[in-house]
C-alpha cells in the first residue's frame, strides 16, 4: 500500500501519454487536491514498445470507430428490413383478400 503526500491511500493510474504508453503510476486519489504525489508502479518501458503501443492504440482506436459507424448502419438497415416487409406483408394480405 502506497501513501500520497496528503496521507491517504494512492490509486493506480495507467499513463497514455507517448512517451509512457500503458505505464501504471500512483497518484492522489484526491484530484481536486493540490497533492503532487506521483510515482511509478511499472519499470520503464523499452524504446522499442515506446515506439510501438502509440501506434497500436491508434489502430484500435481506429477500429473501434470502424465498429461504431458499422453497428449503427447495422441498426438502421436492421429497421429499412422490418419496413420493408411490413409492406410486402400488407400488399400480399391486399392481394389475398381482395
Ligand atoms: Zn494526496
Amino acid at each position: 500500500m502506497v501513501n500520497c503526500h496528503c496521507g491517504k491511500v494512492a490509486v493506480v493510474k495507467t499513463s497514455w501519454t507517448n512517451i509512457n504508453p500503458g505505464r501504471r503510476f500512483y497518484s492522489c486519489p484526491d484530484v481536486a487536491s493540490d497533492c503532487p504525489f506521483v510515482d511509478w508502479v511499472d519499470p520503464p518501458m523499452c524504446p522499442r514498445s515506446v515506439n510501438i503501443i502509440p501506434g497500436l492504440l491508434r489502430s484500435l482506436n481506429n477500429h473501434r470507430g470502424q465498429i461504431q459507424v458499422l453497428q449503427e448502419e447495422r441498426a438502421r438497415m436492421k429497421k429499412q428490413l422490418y419496413v420493408s416487409w411490413a409492406f410486402v406483408f400488407m400488399f400480399v394480405a391486399y392481394i389475398v383478400l381482395t
